[in-house]
């Protein structure tokens, strides 16, 4: 069964912008999917509605795990087992990389978790994520001194530290030089294969696409245009 799906959903901003044309898509286990289009092509409308951080306008959103997501208390475990990466990854500078990691599991005491410190098995998480992507020897480094690529793969560690069940990535490469970004597009595949997360990554590079993706999803004007390997879009385009 799929793990998530689209189901005519339609997006329509308040201002009357239609970012998402009545869209139906499914979503598999194991996959790396790359939605590919122009800026303002929908890509991030798309992420965002299948984490619910945007409410269709009309169709449903189905979640494997979760069913029909239409309650308060569902859409609340469904925006945890769907790990959201920004393009700013929203880190906060002045604090370390294992704090930042840490961040999102603390919620709305992390002001006076930061002060009392973080137990042992916290701790262990925080420097098993930093390994995943690379940076164990980065964890007590402040955020504001990492590079651009460093940073954004802290947020892959923060994103893999609430065990999510799937990760949504919106444009993470797109304020990175080439050799950084492949690092973190590469990161993003081996947390696919081997960790077995899937995970939905939003691109405008043509070639990333081709080099990191099994799936592309191509977008352009609120609707998809192109959906299949990348082999079958080299015959295409
Ligand atoms: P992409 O991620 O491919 O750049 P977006 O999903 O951000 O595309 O945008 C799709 C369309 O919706 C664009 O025309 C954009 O200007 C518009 N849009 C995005 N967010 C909003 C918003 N909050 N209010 C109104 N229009 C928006
Ligand atoms: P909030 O409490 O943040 O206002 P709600 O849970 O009340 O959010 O939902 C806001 C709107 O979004 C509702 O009108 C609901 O019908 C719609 N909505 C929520 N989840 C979905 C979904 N999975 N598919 C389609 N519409 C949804």
């Amino acid at each position: 069964a799929p793990i998530l799906c689209l189901d005519q959903v339609e997006v329509i901003y308040p201002n009357g912008t239609v970012a998402l044309q009545p869209t139906t898509v499914d979503f598999e286990d194991g996959e790396l999917t790359v939605l590919l289009g122009p800026s303002g092509a929908g890509k991030s409308t798309l992420l965002r509605t299948l984490n619910l951080l945007v409410r269709p306008t009309s169709g449903a959103v189905l979640s494997r795990e979760i069913g029909t997501l239409d309650a308060t208390q569902s859409i609340r475990a469904h925006r945890r087992d769907t790990a959201m990466i920004f393009q700013q990854h929203q880190l906060i500078g002045r604090m370390g990389a294992m704090h930042n990691v840490l961040l999102s599991r603390l919620g709305r005491h992390s002001f006076w978790r930061t002060l009392v410190g973080f137990s042992e098995e916290e701790r262990r998480l925080a420097l098993e994520c930093l390994t995943r992507v690379g940076l164990f020897e980065k964890a007590l480094t402040r955020c504001d001194s990492l590079s651009g690529g460093q940073q954004q793969r802290v947020g892959i560690a923060r994103a893999l530290a609430q065990e999510p069940k799937m990760i949504l990535a919106d444009e993470p490469v797109a304020s990175l030089d080439p050799a950084s970004s492949e690092r973190v597009l590469n990161v993003l595949r081996s947390i696919c294969k081997e960790d077995r997360i899937p995970v939905i990554v939003s691109l405008h590079q043509l070639d990333y696409a081709k080099a990191f993706a099994d799936r592309i999803i191509g977008l352009a004007g609120g609707q998809i245009v192109f959906d299949g390997p990348p082999t079958q879009l080299s015959e295409t385009v």
